[in-house]
Formats: C-alpha cells, sequence, structure tokens
C-alpha cells in the first residue's frame, strides 16, 4: 500500500465515513508532515499542529498524526479555514497547508466518486497551498506537567497553564472575565 493509501484507510476508520474532507485532510498531513521530513507511519513526539477548522479533515489529521487536544499536540484555531500548521517543537520548524482554491469550481462540477479520487492524486499544487512559517509557542502551550495553576477568585475552579486573566488585581477565569460562551441558569 502506498503512504496515502495507509493514512487514509486511519483516517477513514477514525471519521466513520469517505468524504472529501477526508482525503483532503490525508493530502494535507501528508504534505506537512513531508515538509517537516517526518515519517507519516510513525508517531513523531516533536509535532505539534495548529488546526483552523473543526470539520471533517480535522479527523483525518488527528488519525493520522496522533496528535489530540488531550496531548496538547492538537491546538485548535478557529478561523474556519481549511488548513493545519505542522510544527517541530524541537526544532520550531513549521509549515501550513491549506485547501488551495485554484481548482475548486471545477471540482465542484465533478460527480462525488470523481471528487474522491480527483482529490486523492492530484499534485499537491492543485489542491495544496504550502507555506513555511514561524509559530511563536509559550512554555505553557508545550506538553508536559503544568507550568502554572491558579484559582479563579470568583467561581473558585482551578485553572491550569496560564489562561487566568488578571484585572484590578483580582485573578479570573476567562468565563468569570467575562469571555464565557455559556450563561449559568437559575436552578
Ligand atoms: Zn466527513
Ligand atoms: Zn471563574
Amino acid at each position: 500500500m502506498s503512504d496515502y493509501n495507509i493514512a487514509f484507510e486511519k483516517a477513514k476508520e477514525f471519521h466513520g465515513h469517505v468524504c472529501p474532507g477526508i482525503v483532503l485532510g490525508t493530502r494535507l498531513t501528508l504534505a506537512g508532515l513531508r515538509e517537516l521530513g517526518m515519517n507519516p507511519h510513525e508517531h513523531n513526539r516533536d509535532l505539534m499542529v495548529f488546526m483552523e477548522i473543526d470539520r471533517c479533515g480535522t479527523d483525518a489529521v488527528q488519525a493520522i498524526t496522533g496528535c489530540t487536544l488531550g496531548h496538547r499536540t492538537l491546538k485548535f484555531r478557529d478561523y474556519g479555514k481549511f488548513a493545519a500548521t505542522f510544527v517541530n517543537i524541537a526544532t520550531g520548524k513549521a509549515v501550513r497547508v491549506a485547501v488551495s482554491e485554484k481548482n475548486r469550481e471545477e471540482h465542484d462540477r465533478l460527480e462525488p466518486k470523481e471528487v474522491l479520487t480527483t482529490l486523492a492524486l492530484a499534485p499537491d499544487d492543485e489542491i495544496l497551498k504550502i507555506e513555511h512559517v514561524w509559530v511563536e509557542l509559550s512554555a505553557t502551550d508545550i506538553p508536559g506537567v503544568p507550568r502554572q495553576k491558579s484559582v479563579c477568585s470568583a467561581c473558585k475552579e482551578r485553572i491550569m497553564d496560564g489562561r487566568e486573566v488578571s484585572t484590578g488585581g483580582k485573578t479570573l477565569c476567562k468565563n468569570c472575565a467575562g469571555q464565557s460562551y455559556y450563561q449559568i441558569l437559575p436552578p
């Protein structure tokens, strides 16, 4: 089996179905790892991925790289773009791979089955945009034991890894500092 097929099988199994997102996610991951000189079939200890979307392709990235939120090796940046940045945290080398718009219209006209084959076989520069980039990594972003722990003075919940906000001499979690995504309902 080719590198693509081995990686695609992992992505397909993890995601649960075959779709253009999984095909593109596989292509994008293989391109990123190749640029970093990493073997896609091995666990790459020094790999961290910044994912810019939470759609099908994200599952391909996770399944192939083994990078996850829980391992702190997958970072989610909610930009709504089918793109990911692959970082070698030991060397700082980083590459951002995005799905290219170059042939989008042409691909949209294809039959569903044809799309999958076309995306699987197209040369990288027909479907991907690859850029070498620099990513500023903070000590509180990398895997390992938490570098910082504090407690929110309002809700008393624990905050890990320096995610607290300091205002008026108070330490607050982001929820209590007004950046909450939820509202507490009355009991
Ligand atoms: Zn899908
Ligand atoms: Zn709080």
